[in-house]
């Protein structure tokens, strides 16, 4: 822990001073985070999804070099350069068909931002201004900018201080595991009663990440989509914690084939080094929205760009999809008997994610500390203990991290 930070410097969904220790990393190198009194630690969280082939990569490490010998950052309007054409490039080629244009972003909630902005637009060159509203599952989470928030789940703690101000959007009911269930019902209804309003419906495909790290059943897309697309209602899926590769697909939209009028990605994108989004869309979207009332600053920065070339590079290279299943493979024979635990409420699994969700809200110091002396990285909150470990991760460091779940488990 450092004082001055401690006393001055915000740390995300804190106070200052800070209730909960922060640790000193001092570097991180494969899957691990090695603290300041020579403690080393597995990251089972991937610096929130998105370091997937670990730390400190040699590949990795060298495209980024080797762009930084020749330009870190040049503004995007008026100018472009190879990393963000490659980039562009690669991700039309990887995500579905209908995918042709992309807008970079520096982070995902301006992704998100920039995703409901060109819906909005598009409807109000349809000469459909009145079409501003947009409709979203339960339990969503989509960043912390205002468009963003306002989509997020409006009840679970996260954003509800801000109730007032949010432009209020139509919450339904988020599908559950079960192929046929009310969801849908409460959609089609919704979507019956409220299209003419509607520009579009976001969720996030399959894994519902920091809005409660829940679980759904794909076909629920299929059906969603259709329904959308028959009440005229655009169709946007948020990929940026669920993209490349995290649920055991290259994209979840991939469970079911389905096709996103608008996709956003980030998180991984860059395999952790650097912040960038993207926002992808169709022919006729892109057509239909016009000039994009959008510009961030470092708007496809070409260190971030030439990073996330690489690391698309070095995971389609890989056998990522043999090293998922091995990491879901162990979770699921570690992890799954906790089910009949009577601390436990829930235990979810899919690809390199584990969830083990509580009946009591956790300790955040003592879990944390516990953790450390365990030897894992891992942040848990409110109920839910879990990992999203990098695909590079081997069994035994894996184990290190299951055990630690099951040693906060048994000490609470
Ligand atoms: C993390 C996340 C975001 C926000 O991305 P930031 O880069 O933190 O702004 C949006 N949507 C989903 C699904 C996310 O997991």
């Amino acid at each position: 822990m450092n004082t001055f930070d401690q006393a001055h410097i915000w740390h995300p969904y804190a106070k200052i001073p800070n209730e909960v220790s922060t640790h000193v990393v001092k570097s991180a190198e494969g899957v691990y985070l090695n603290l300041e009194n020579d403690k080393r630690v597995v990251d089972g969280m991937s610096s929130w999804w998105s370091a997937i082939h670990g730390y400190n990569h040699p590949t990795l490490n060298q495209a980024i070099t080797t762009q930084l010998g020749k330009m870190s950052h040049v503004m995007f309007g008026g100018l472009t350069h190879d990393p963000a054409i490659a980039l562009a490039k690669t991700l039309i080629e990887i995500t579905p068909e209908n995918l042709t244009k992309v807008f970079f972003t520096d982070s995902g909630s301006v992704a998100v931002e920039a995703a409901l902005k060109m819906a909005l637009q598009y409807w109000h060159n349809k000469g459909q201004s009145d079409k501003h509203k947009f409709v979203t599952i339960r339990g969503g989470y989509h960043g912390d900018t205002f468009g963003a928030m306002s989509v997020c789940d409006p009840d679970n703690g996260m954003h509800h201080l801000f109730s007032s101000v949010l432009p209020k959007h139509y919450f339904v009911k988020s599908p559950s595991m079960e192929p046929m269930d009310d969801a849908l019902q409460d959609l089609e209804s919704t979507l019956k009663q409220h299209s003419s309003s509607i520009a579009a419906m976001i969720l996030e495909p399959v894994v519902q990440g920091a809005g409660g790290m829940r679980l759904y059943n794909p076909q629920y897309l299929t059906k969603a989509k259709a329904l959308c697309e028959q009440h005229d209602v655009l169709f946007i899926l948020d990929e940026i914690a669920t993209g490349f590769g995290r649920t055991g697909e290259l994209f979840a939209l991939e469970y079911v084939e389905v096709e996103p009028d608008i996709l956003c990605l980030g998180k991984a994108l860059t395999g952790g080094y650097m912040s960038l989004a993207a926002t992808l869309t169709t022919d006729k979207i892109s057509q239909g929205v016009g000039t994009l009332m959008h510009g961030p600053t470092f708007m496809a920065n070409p260190l971030a760009c030439s990073v996330a070339n690489a690391s698309i590079e070095l995971l389609l290279s890989s056998n990522w999809q043999d090293n998922i299943a091995d990491i879901e493979a162990v979770l699921h024979s570690e992890l799954s008997t906790l089910r009949q635990h009577e601390k436990v409420a829930d235990v979810r699994i899919l690809g390199a994610i584990g969830v083990v969700e509580l009946t009591e809200e956790m300790d955040m110091e003592i879990v944390q500390n516990l953790l450390i002396e365990n030897g894992v990285w891992l942040r848990p909150y409110g109920k839910l203990l879990y990992t999203m470990p990098p695909f590079i991760i081997n069994k035994q460091e894996l184990l290190l991290i299951t055990k630690a779940i099951k040693a906060v488990i048994e000490t609470l």
